[in-house]
């Protein structure tokens, strides 16, 4: 059985090397992310290329994720270049100050701050790691007492605990790197510290409009690291294609111990609503410095697998790490030993759903039957993906390839759980397209003389949203 879960891996210095991102295309890459709080747009575009090239030179097909900075709110400068906070010292975060920080006080990239909290709050920095408790607000000083101490270095993150800092989801400088990303067409774009349905809505709208010359639109993918976002998980959902369990952030915001809980809601509530999910942030973090993973590390990528997420990711394991191809190769390896645990059962409520567009329950149709007489594999002739993605919501112990006419479809459905993109000729005559089909799998040796499979396709051919046939076949 192949990997049903896919891998993100992040570029970086450490995996910008042709050679280096091949191999690791090679060892289970299935989508990269290109992180836009790095680098000049640029950089961005000629990684974009990168990517496309060696996955080109792989012969496999790896979506591209732009990953928006969004307004994280960070401290500035140090005059030399870091301090060590005391427990019970006096600290100013400063959003008048221009001079560098000091012992006594930094400034502030966000000049909003004062005007969003109050004495008593908790700020956390450098990813929880300082805590500083608000003691007094005076004009643009926010002045707090350290509450547990360390290294505060240049442009570290602050994030409010319990939410609540107005920044909106979408700065200027997002707003220029979605072109940017458009310009390449990346297949998903990833928009940080949403905190609504309106934020997801604004930046689609900007990324489709900013692909309009390329007839161009992305994937919308919701990071949910807000506090804020949570109650409204819903309605973010609806107006996204996908979220992040943006477990770095969400966890200094909510607290570490409410993360895992989230998480498995997250996955559960984005597959119900037919969205894809990935989980992220600390899965293989001692690997940034060891060829091998803790066994926390294991159980974690194991557990994220179970709860079913579509996808796991790497951030500095393969940006900046010493070992990002062996990060890969453990990383696919853990799946898919967690894949083979599973209990493979159709959803309990499978039966009694009801289905208001035809294609989804084709779709649905596809499965149960592919299940029940255990076929060899599903086959999806699909143009926007879309039935792929309705199947691939739904725990099953068969492969399903998604065979498209659309380069950019094929990328997209990298990043489903249990689907193999296929990119295949077009046919106008369906019964050409079918035999075309079972030929790409027979060829691939999925399907041998007398397997059975399940195959969708719409007819007439061609049209997004058409798929209206199931057919259950024997290779001849
Ligand atoms: P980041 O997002 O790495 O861009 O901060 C992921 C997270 O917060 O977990
Ligand atoms: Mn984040």
């Amino acid at each position: 059985m192949p990997r049903h879960t896919k891998i993100v891996a992040t570029l970086g210095p450490a995996s910008s090397d042709p050679e280096v991102l091949e191999r690791m295309i090679r060892a289970g890459v299935d989508v990269v992310r290109l992180n836009f709080s790095h680098g000049k747009a640029q950089d961005h575009i000629d990684r974009a290329t990168l990517v496309r090239e060696a996955a080109r030179r792989v012969g496999k097909p790896v979506a591209i994720m732009a990953d928006l900075q969004g307004p994280k709110i960070r401290v500035g400068k140090f005059a030399e270049g870091k301090v060590m906070l005391e427990q019970g010292q006096p600290f100013v975060l400063d959003a008048g100050r221009a001079e560098p920080g000091d012992l006594g006080g930094v400034g502030l990239d966000y000049k909003e701050l004062p005007r969003d909290v109050k004495p008593g709050d908790t700020l956390l920095l450098n990813d929880g790691l300082i805590v500083l408790v608000v003691d007094a607000v005076r004009g643009e000083q926010v002045h707090t007492v350290v509450k547990i101490g360390g290294e505060l270095s240049n442009n570290k993150g602050i994030n409010k605990q319990g939410g609540g800092l107005t920044a909106p989801a979408l700065t200027a400088k997002d707003m220029e790197d979605i072109k940017t990303a458009m310009s390449f067409q990346c297949e998903y774009l990833a928009v940080s510290f949403p905190k609504n349905a309106t934020d997801m809505e604004m930046a689609r709208q900007l990324a489709n409009v900013a692909g309009e010359p390329w007839r161009h639109k992305p994937g919308m993918i919701a990071k949910i690291e807000r506090s804020e976002a949570i109650p409204v998980l819903d309605q973010i959902l609806k107006a996204s294609d996908g979220i992040m369990v943006a477990r770095g952030d969400l966890a200094v915001e909510v607290g570490n111990a409410a993360v895992p809980a989230l998480q498995k809601r997250m996955i559960r509530m984005a597959r119900e609503m037919d969205k894809v999910t990935i989980t992220a942030t600390q899965m293989m973090e001692s690997m940034i410095q060891n060829p091998v993973p803790t066994r926390a590390e294991v159980s974690d990528v194991a557990n994220a697998v179970l709860d079913g997420t579509d996808a796991v990711m790497l951030s500095a394991e393969t940006a900046a790490g010493k070992y990002p191809v062996e990060t890969i190769e453990q990383m696919a390896a853990i799946a898919l030993a967690a894949e083979r645990a599973e209990d493979f059962q159709l959803d309990a409520n499978f039966t009694n759903k009801k289905f208001a567009r035809i294609d989804q329950s084709i779709a649905m149709g596809a499965l149960f039957t592919a299940h029940h007489l255990g076929c060899k594999a599903i086959l999806a002739l699909t143009e926007s993906g879309s039935t792929a993605l309705w199947m691939s919501r739904y725990r099953i112990d068969v492969p399903i390839y998604g065979l498209t006419t659309q380069a950019k479809s094929e990328r997209a459905m990298a990043l489903y759980r249990n689907v193999r993109p296929i990119l295949m000729g077009k046919f106008d005559d369906r019964d050409t397209a079918l035999a075309a089909a079972e030929r790409v799998l027979v060829d691939r040796g999925v399907l041998r003389p007398g397997d059975t499979y399940a195959i969708t396709c719409g007819e007439p051919m061609g049209y997004p949203g058409g798929t209206n046939m199931l057919k259950v076949c024997r290779v001849g």
